[in-house]
């Protein structure tokens, strides 16, 4: 329960990503500093993070590693 719970918490801009460990789709959402997406995998919590900007994130999809 580290996470702030900002009013903004509702309108926050995620990601769709596929994640390949489970096979099983999640959301990242975007970190306070707006520089990157980050969340877990919903079925073994892995931590994923994808960066903003700088590599190019013009795919609305990625995959967790
Ligand atoms: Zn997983």
């Amino acid at each position: 329960m580290a996470e702030d719970n900002e009013k903004e918490s509702i309108n926050r801009p995620f990601l769709g990503i596929w994640f390949d460990c489970c096979h099983t789709y999640g959301r990242l959402y975007k970190n306070k500093d707006g520089t990157a997406y980050v969340g877990r995998c919903p079925r073994c919590l892995r931590p994923v993070r994808v960066r903003i900007g700088g590599e190019g994130t013009n795919r609305r999809f990625f995959r967790g590693e």
